[in-house]
């Protein structure tokens, strides 16, 4: 059986620690008045060196001392507008006042974690979530991250496939895909040379193109079949469909006709439409789960990152035969579903629906999607596609004249904006070109329109370097 081809590896270089003079920026939204990384961060910086891993250098060198709002600022006065959401959890806005106020009232009553034990905080965030999502999905497990989900999805779907029948294990997701970086995770994953450790891949791991219409040109639904039919793939042995609702990698939305076929295809072979929503839930794409721009109700949901907008929460939402597979004491973890993760979470919830996030997602980020449009068409020999919705978008950076990946320029443009006070995170996606914007869903328009003009400017000043430029 074939694995996938896709290469969603994060190519770009290692920003440097040396000071770099910027021009000075004072706006509402942001402040840059020192060298950047500053000076006086640089022992902070040499101790990740020192003593935590190599991977944890790859975003831009500054020094989170507190973050409000749309705002990240260090502890030298340096306020950056933030379009990252640290990686799409801060979705209600950083340190949302309501959320610090549920955390400390938790943490006041004397109560750090339970384990299994029951808490009430816990059985009200279930309710809640029940009560959000769709019917048919009924019933919650709380983990803490969003690898645990996709791996603990996968696990429900091989079990439940085993009873059907023996050999139907085959978990079918797509290339370029990222479900987390743990063993079952990966392999669902669509980046093959992120899962050269593994060794011995499982065959029953497979991926098909993914339908973004612009790496991958074909978007009919025939096209799952074919990939199928190619590796010689069964469709009766398809325990699960695993899909995330766009490709983190590059904000790429499936056709909605692709993903009704899908859902028709999963039950007419018996198998779970799960859908990795780490990224898309809560309100991200300008609808509260994801899956509802495609009108369908998936057998299984993964949710993360945003859930609590702050403190480390995830779960599985799904159908209650599926989740009840496992009885008591065979499925637990001993963080999953922490009082004060839950009491955040709830307040969470309330502050996204009380104020309205997830329309301001759909209206503010409309004006977004105008702006990155008007900046691909000035810029069409490096911008090969904007995809995204809601508040979510990814600049497919290219090579002039063509659509080989630029990660490069898609590096420095990251860079640029970083000394002029806009944080992103590092390049992601195919080729690492793809920059990716996810402001916090509180973000209003004029700091939508700031941030517009500053990635403009960088685009610019990264453009005159010579290896941004280079062909392929
Ligand atoms: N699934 C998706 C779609 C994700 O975007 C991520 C994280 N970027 C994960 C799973 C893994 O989440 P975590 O890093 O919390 O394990």
């Amino acid at each position: 059986m074939r694995t996938a081809r896709a290469e969603t590896v994060n190519m770009s270089k290692v920003f440097d620690h040396v000071p770099q003079e910027c021009e000075p920026v004072e706006t509402r939204y942001r402040r840059i008045h020192t060298r950047l990384p500053v000076p006086e961060s640089i022992p902070i910086l040499d101790r990740v060196e020192r003593y935590e891993t190599r991977s944890m250098l790859g975003q831009p060198p500054v020094v989170w001392d507190r973050a409000e709002g749309c705002q990240v600022f260090d502890r030298w006065g340096n306020a950056w507008l933030d379009w990252s959401s640290g990686v799409l959890v801060a979705n209600a806005g950083h340190s949302h006042p309501r959320i610090r106020a549920a955390v400390r009232e938790e943490l006041e009553r004397g109560l750090l974690f339970s384990y299994c034990f029951i808490t009430d905080v816990r059985t009200r965030l279930a309710e809640r979530l029940i009560e959000l999502t769709p019917p048919g999905l009924d019933r919650v497990f709380f983990l803490t991250t969003g690898s645990e989900t996709t791996e603990n999805a996968i696990k429900l779907a091989r079990t439940r496939g085993r009873n059907i029948r023996p050999e139907k294990l085959v978990v079918v997701s797509f290339e370029g895909a990222f479900h987390g970086r743990t063993m079952g995770a990966q392999q669902a994953g669509g980046d093959d040379a992120a899962k050269e450790w593994i060794g011995n891949l499982d065959p029953d791991f497979v991926q098909v193109p993914f339908p973004d219409g612009f790496r991958t040109v074909e978007t009919s639904f025939g096209s799952f079949e074919a990939a199928l039919e190619d590796m010689e793939v069964v469709p009766d042995r398809v325990c699960a469909v695993l899909m995330e609702t766009y490709q983190g990698g590059g904000a790429s939305f499936a056709p909605t006709e692709y993903v009704q076929e899908l859902q028709r295809w999963c039950r007419v072979h018996d198998a779970l439409l799960m859908m990795d929503e780490v990224q898309a839930g809560f309100g991200r794409t300008g609808r509260l789960f994801g899956f509802e721009h495609y009108g369908i109700v998936p057998d299984v949901v993964c949710l993360g990152k945003a859930i609590s907008g702050s403190l480390p929460l995830s779960a599985v939402v799904g159908r209650e035969d599926v989740m009840n597979q496992y009885g008591p004491g065979l499925m637990t973890s001993t963080h999953g579903g922490n009082p004060v993760a839950c009491a955040a979470a709830l307040a969470n919830l309330d502050v996204l629906e009380g104020e309205g996030l997830v329309t301001n997602a759909a209206r503010v980020g409309h004006c977004l999607r105008e702006g990155l449009d008007a900046l691909a068409r000035d810029l069409p020999d490096v911008i090969g596609a904007v995809h995204g919705r809601g508040l979510v978008y990814g600049i497919h950076v290219v090579r002039p004249g063509g659509d080989a990946p630029n990660p490069v320029l898609a590096f420095e443009v990251v860079r640029e904006s970083f000394y002029a006070g806009l944080l992103m995170f590092a390049p992601v996606g195919f080729g690492g070109a793809t920059i990716k914007i996810a402001p916090s869903l509180s973000i209003p328009l004029d700091a939508i329109e700031e941030g517009l003009d500053v990635l403009t400017g960088a685009f610019r000043r990264a453009l005159t370097r010579p290896d941004t430029q280079s062909p392929d």
